[in-house]
């Protein structure tokens, strides 16, 4: 058979897909050189492309030009390869990848273009430091397992568009240069030259379109799109992320919670995990009382409040408040800890989030000192024989706290701490003794909706309420008259949804209407200026007839880098920015020219 390259160009393969099927037929491989072996006679180029790897022989005795052409191939040349697929013999067979059980006798080979030598190869498994992957992010995203999160991000991405316009939800897009919208974080502004001294906000989210919207009559409405936040960053957050983001309007909260997990059903499906709903629900005091946390990772037992195992005396004894929790925390197959261990226990987390409570690491001693009340804390607990128990109380209560008085918030500020230094304990044990439990090992994929959250926080530095979620989310109808009165009674009909102890997105049920809204400005501080300044457009719109409306947001990085069982967003962002906000491959940002700047009308000042 003849072959040449223009007559079987139209067999061109994707490298990953040859199998013992083919052999016998011509093939034209064009792709990276992966990695080249060369054992004198014979030279195996094993060619790359984003489907796989392919072997590539050229055999001096066959084709002696041909071979010497193939010992000029260097890593990561992009080539074409011209040849028969045969059968590996029994003992050549690689049954490490999907074409291992053939290879590509090359008949003909054609340089396409070279490659300087990479700082680090694709192919490569000891990888070098982020710092050189995000500069050279092209080869990085060459390495297969980058290929893989990227074609899983698409995958997810392409489940959920199909899902949510089956549904009858038109994706819409929203201006990116806007004015600051509320939700908590500083706004990455953009200077207007034709207005000098004005600024775009990007947007934190597009919240307030979403809204409007909705006003616009467009009933289902959502958008894969990029929210801009200037926060401090830590490993699960990038300057810019792509939320899930959606409204409806005359939903009620179910309603959401039934689109979200349909979209997450697909979502999954497409990464091939089959999800149960509906998802379990849990409000934000039960969460609180249970895991110390607003985000409760499902796979490790909830909490026990033993208070009511001990008698006052021994709680003085203790030196706990008896007017706070006492509470068990169970990690289960831990097993014996040495002393060492039991001591780390205390300083697992932060002073911060330990202030206040008190931590008993050593069971043993309790035990031994109050038997007969340790005897009920374990049975209340449900604690097996080789469970870790540690157990985390209030200390001296702090001073009287504004959300003390009036009317009852379910979980005071006071117990809410002890609670908090608990969860805290819960989940760094959870952590550091992964290993023994197991929980986590598993894709066990625990869902969760929280709900009911505080419609205000105290803001200790500011000595004033602040929004919970963001100041467009309506309070529960039974909570309207303490909205001045007592605010930290208020629930919001706000809704997060959890996975395994992380957040995935939030959303609510949202003021449909002027006079509410003013009155929640109106307890967050705001006076009617101020609000009528900032949010002028949107007040007025609420007046043209606003339908009842709700909504949420998922962040799509989170959702993919747990599906890939990645560490950091990083790994699924194709061109994420460091923790110090930094693009390191195209190094941005940057200063820029004195012109662009007087054309702005800004002067820089020394810091
Ligand atoms: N805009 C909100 C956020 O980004 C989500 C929502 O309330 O729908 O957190």
């Amino acid at each position: 058979m003849v072959l040449d390259f223009l007559g079987d160009l139209r067999r061109t393969h994707t490298c990953g897909a040859l199998r013992a099927s083919d052999a016998g037929s011509p093939a034209v491989l064009m792709g990276w050189v992966n990695r080249r072996r060369d054992l004198g006679n014979l030279i195996f180029v094993d060619v790359r492309d984003r489907t796989g790897v392919t072997q590539v022989v050229f055999n001096k005795e066959l084709n002696p030009a041909l071979h010497e052409k193939a010992s000029g191939l260097r890593s990561e040349y992009v080539i074409a390869a011209l040849g028969m697929v045969k059968k590996r013999d029994p003992n050549t067979i690689n049954k490490n990848v999907p074409t291992g059980e053939v290879e590509l006798v090359a008949k003909d080979l054609k340089i396409l273009n070279e490659s300087k030598n990479p700082p680090f190869l694709p192919g490569e498994t000891v990888l070098p430091n982020e710092e050189v992957r995000l500069t050279y992010r092209y080869l990085d995203l060459r390495r297969p397992e980058m290929q893989a999160n990227i074609e899983l991000r698409h995958k997810v991405a392409m489940a959920i568009r199909d899902y949510l316009s089956g549904q009858g939800f038109f994706e819409i897009e929203t201006p990116f240069m806007t004015r600051s919208t509320p939700e908590g974080a500083r706004d990455y502004l953009v200077p207007s030259r034709v207005q000098p001294g004005s600024f775009y906000a990007l947007p934190q989210s597009p919240q307030l379109f979403k809204q409007i919207l909705m006003i616009s009559g467009f009933d289902k409405y959502f958008q894969i799109v990029r929210c801009f936040r200037d926060e401090d960053l830590r490993a699960d957050r990038q300057p810019e992320f792509t939320q899930i983001d959606l409204e409806m309007t005359f939903p009620q909260p179910d309603r959401v919670y039934e689109v979200v997990e349909g979209f997450l059903t697909a979502a999954f499906r497409a990464a091939g995990v089959s999800i149960k709903t509906p998802f379990p629900r849990m409000t934000y005091d039960e969460a609180m009382r249970q895991y110390g946390s607003d985000k409760p990772d499902m796979r490790l037992p909830a909490m026990t409040d033993v208070r009511d195992c001990f008698t006052p005396e021994q709680l003085q004894q203790l030196n706990v408040d008896q007017g706070l929790p006492v509470m068990a925390i169970r990690i289960p197959k831990v097993g014996e800890l040495s002393r060492r261990e039991r001591d780390d226990i205390k300083t697992l987390v932060g002073e911060r989030q330990r202030e206040g409570a008190k931590i008993f690491e050593d069971v043993k001693r309790l035990e031994k000192t109050f038997p007969e009340a340790m005897g009920k804390a374990h049975a209340k607990s449900g604690a097996q024989a080789d469970d870790l128990l540690v157990i985390v109380a209030g200390g001296v209560r702090p001073a009287a706290h504004k959300s003390e008085g009036g009317v009852k918030p379910e979980v005071k500020q006071h117990d809410r701490a002890v609670y908090t230094a608990a969860g805290a304990v819960r989940v760094a044990l959870g952590q550091k003794y992964a290993a023994k439990h197991g929980a986590f090992a598993t894709r066990d994929f625990r869902f969760l909706w929280v709900t009911d959250f505080p419609m205000f926080e105290w803001d200790e530095e500011g000595q004033r309420w602040a929004a919970a979620h963001h100041p467009f989310t309506s309070p529960h109808d039974r909570d309207m008259d303490k909205l001045e009165s007592d605010p930290a009674a208020v629930r919001a009909l706000a809704y997060d949804v959890v996975l395994n102890g992380t957040e995935l997105g939030s959303g609510s049920i949202r003021i449909h209407r002027q006079d509410v809204q003013r009155k929640i400005f109106h307890a967050l501080g705001m006076t009617e200026e101020e609000a009528r300044a900032r949010f002028g457009f949107f007040l007025e719109a609420l007046e043209y007839g606003t339908p009842p409306h709700g909504g949420i947001a998922l962040g799509l990085d989170r959702i993919v880098m747990i599906l890939a069982g990645a560490s950091s967003l990083r790994e699924v962002i194709p061109f994420p920015k460091t923790a110090k906000a930094v693009d390191l491959m195209v190094d941005a940002p940057t200063p820029v020219s004195e012109a662009q700047l007087k054309e702005l009308g800004i002067q820089i000042r020394k810091p």
